[in-house]
């Protein structure tokens, strides 16, 4: 059980309409999927760099947490999202070394992942997502 690569980052966005055009042409290729994440309130959109992914997030609700944080921040980065193979003891441990956890046990997220974000307090300051793809090895 470990933490493999980088599997996406997070970005707010107030309109995916004017975003993705800009992604596309900015990296030179395609968004390969839209998703709503009702739990989340947010729409998402995808490109695939290397193995790594761009997660566009836009506020389907401005009471969410994409809406809050973009009412109090602006656009901008948001998240980074570390896969791991096994989402559950890495959440453990972690915890067990004093980081505070928002997610006790892991949800599910955009694409068929597993996720669990810890508190942007005790990760100096960047909100940081475990997240595990079940359906792969
Ligand atoms: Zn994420």
């Amino acid at each position: 059980m470990s933490i493999t690569h980088i599997e996406h980052i997070g970005i707010a966005v107030s309109s995916l309409e004017e975003t993705i055009p800009f992604y596309e042409q900015l990296l030179g290729t395609k968004c390969y999927n839209v998703e709503e994440v009702k739990d989340q309130k947010v729409k998402t959109a995808f490109f695939m760099v290397g193995q790594t992914k761009i997660e566009l997030l836009e506020p389907t609700d401005p009471e969410g947490p994409i809406g809050k944080f973009i009412a109090s921040k602006g656009e901008g980065m948001h998240h980074i999202a570390f896969a791991t193979t096994g989402i559950e003891d890495e959440l453990q441990r972690v915890e067990a070394n004093g980081v505070r956890l928002i997610d006790k046990s892991p949800r599910p997220g955009a694409e068929g992942l597993s996720i669990g974000f810890l508190h942007p307090k005790s990760t100096h300051g960047v909100l940081t997502e475990f997240c595990q793809d079940k359906n792969k090895k």
